[in-house]
């Protein structure tokens, strides 16, 4: 059921069928009132009618009592005889006023009975004689009924009927003998096409017969009365219920204003428009109904920000966790990540990550996230704390909470110590949150560890692990990347190849351990003179290769003699005594002079090599020039 059918039952239910019942009533209580009124008329004029019956009545009475004292009447009664007495009754009609004469025994069958049948209205006398015995009973009777209808129309202005024995006696309208009229009380009736309020009243008769009067009112008027005052009521109640109508309408309108605002706000709400708000007008409960959706909007939009900043955060911890991949295993990288993950994870304002190069030197700072403002001294502390122990720290101080955890990890030969920590103003961390950031430090620990075991198997994977310097692999890959960049600059690159001077006699005399410790001292002196950018390596058991960027032929000549003298100077102490001396015979070339790519490069190299060993041994031979195009 829609609203509007629910409001229109409403309005149905509260106007309408109380309104109905309301004409209903009030239209019965005008014709009561109109009738009463009516009837208070007919019965004025039906108390004349019975005042006039009185009077017929009362000169009855006296007709009655002047009959009784009438002698010769009463000495033909004693004496019965009876055509006597009719004579006398009937001579005494006339001069005594009377209509009709009725005289028989008290209780027993009239003997006389004179004048008009029709006469009304009698009275009864007993007779009586002089000594007081009764002889008879007489009823006589002074009016007519004509001469009465007749009496009373011309007084009151009104019909009248008499009836006797429900047969009409007299009557001023005609029509009224033919319909049935009450006997007694009150009636409606239609004559000759009119309403007429009828009223009767019983009277006395001659014995054995009843006799009734009726007034007749017309009640046309009154009809009209009760037209016209209903017509003025239903007037009111019309008004009243058009009234209670557009009042309704007006309401339920704004009901329907109210309600249909709130739905448009929650469709729009629903369509994820936060904008929306419903009006609010004055402080009845739609308004409160509007308050309240306007809340729940404005704490459901607040949720949606947080969630999607919830998002955004969850975002930013995917992007890290790939940046983590593409970090390539940056330690310090790696930690600046971690370090935010964290910083996010636990809720913390601000955070740093530092590591101690070595056992004894101070931390490094390598990370930092956040604001550490305000936060510095319970940092500190805690971090502090975790480096003492070793294990995590947790330190409340002046409304500041921070977390430190210890890093450790391998580097190189030495192990490395470090630590990060986050912190806050205002609240402690929970114990979720501080797990967390256990369990993130924990994984910077391990990963952490994992580059220094990285970092060493990627060192063992390039470096000749008895001289230290870069083995074949490295040297073979640097080579093709120096001789690409030579091309693609113009620089030159030079190569110096290097072979110990009668190695296998070292071995054969003073032992295979003997031959590895001139492969490191060479292998130092070679090192010791190289440039930043230039690659020595071990190209091969007790050969030795230098690369040289930007180096021309020249250049590499004098760095090789520069070697061959401190390989010569090399004075190894023998363990039975004495010393071992040693040289070395070196070949130099240059890319593009003595070579168009690496592989001829390294050939160049090694054919003066082989000339240097062919001429004589410990001396350096230059590679021919070949000839450009
Ligand atoms: P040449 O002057 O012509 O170079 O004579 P050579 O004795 O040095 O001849 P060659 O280069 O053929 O000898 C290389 C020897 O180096 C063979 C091998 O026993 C020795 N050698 C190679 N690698 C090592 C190593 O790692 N340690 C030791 N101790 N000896 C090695
Ligand atoms: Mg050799
Ligand atoms: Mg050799």
């Amino acid at each position: 059921m829609s609203f509007r059918t629910r409001l229109s039952l409403f309005f149905v239910l509260i106007v309408i069928v109380p309104m109905v019942s309301l004409t209903f009533v009030l239209f019965r209580l005008i014709a009561d009132n109109e009738n009463g009124k009516a009837d208070a008329g007919v019965g004025a004029r039906q108390a004349t009618a019975v005042i006039l019956f009185e009077e017929a009545r009362v000169a009855a009475g006296r007709g009655a009592e002047a009959l009784g004292r009438d002698p010769a009447l009463a000495t033909a009664l004693q004496t019965g005889r009876v055509g006597e007495a009719r004579e006398r009754a009937e001579a005494l009609l006339r001069p005594l006023g009377l209509k009709r004469i009725v005289i028989g025994p008290e209780g027993g069958r009239p003997r006389v009975d004179v004048g008009s049948r029709s006469a009304v209205f009698p009275v009864s006398r007993r007779l009586q004689s002089a000594t007081g015995r009764s002889f008879g009973a007489v009823q006589v009777s002074a009016q007519g009924p004509r001469a009465y209808v007749e009496e009373v129309k011309r007084v009151t202005g009104i019909d009248v009927v008499v009836r006797r024995d429900g047969r009409t006696l007299a009557t001023t309208r005609p029509s009224a003998a033919r319909v049935r009229l009450p006997a007694e009380g009150r009636g409606d009736v239609e004559l000759d096409g009119r309403p007429f309020r009828v009223s009767s009243f019983r009277v006395t008769s001659f014995a054995g017969s009843r006799a009734s009067v009726s007034v007749l009112s017309p009640s046309e008027a009154v009809s009209e009365d009760i037209r016209r005052s209903r017509l003025f009521a239903a007037g009111i109640l019309l008004g009243f219920f058009v009234l209670a109508f557009t009042f309704a309408v007006l309401v339920s309108r704004s009901l329907q204003r109210q309600i249909g605002g709130f739905l448009v706000a929650a469709r729009r709400l629903g369509s994820g428009d936060f904008s929306a708000k419903v009006p609010t007008e004055g402080r009845d409960e739609f308004a409160a109904l509007g308050e309240e959706f306007n809340r729940m909007s404005a704490e459901l939009e607040q949720r949606l920000e947080d969630l999607s900043a919830e998002q955004a955060r969850l975002a930013g911890a995917m992007r890290r966790i790939g940046e983590t991949f593409a970090a390539n295993l940056d330690r310090d990288g790696l930690l600046e990540i971690v370090l935010r993950t964290a910083l996010d994870g636990a809720g913390a304002t601000g955070g740093r990550a530092g590591l101690r190069d070595a056992p004894e030197a101070p931390l490094r700072k390598v990370a930092e996230a956040g604001s550490l403002e305000g936060l510095e001294l319970t940092i500190w502390a805690a971090e502090a704390d975790a480096l003492a122990t070793d294990q995590p720290a947790e330190v409340d101080r002046d409304g500041v909470s921070a977390l430190a955890h210890p890093l450790r990890s391998v580097k190189g030969e030495g192990s490395l110590t470090g630590v990060v920590s986050v912190a806050r103003a205002g609240r402690p961390f929970s114990p979720a949150e501080r797990d967390l950031f256990e369990y993130l430090a924990r994984q910077a620990a391990v990963s952490i560890e994992n580059v220094g075991l990285h970092e060493t198997v990627e060192r063992q994977a390039v470096t000749d692990e008895l001289t230290g310097l870069a083995n074949r692999r490295r040297f073979q890959e640097t080579l093709l990347t120096e001789v690409e960049r030579s091309r693609r600059f113009g620089s030159p690159l030079a190569l110096v190849m290097i072979d110990i001077d009668d190695f296998k006699k070292v071995n054969d005399t003073h032992g295979h351990q003997m031959g590895d410790t001139v492969l490191r001292e060479v292998g130092r002196i070679v090192r010791a003179s190289s440039r930043e950018v230039d690659t020595p390596a071990r190209y091969g058991g007790e050969e030795l290769a230098m690369l040289l960027p930007s180096t021309d032929l020249e250049g590499a000549f004098n760095l090789a003699e520069r070697v061959r003298t401190e390989i010569g100077g090399l004075v190894l102490p023998l363990p039975g005594g004495g010393a071992l001396r040693v040289t070395a015979s070196f070949g130099a070339a240059t890319h593009p002079e003595s070579a168009g790519d690496a592989r001829h490069l390294v050939e160049a190299a090694d054919t003066a090599l082989y000339e240097a060993k062919r001429s004589g041994k410990d001396r350096t031979v230059r590679a021919a020039r070949v000839p450009s195009g």
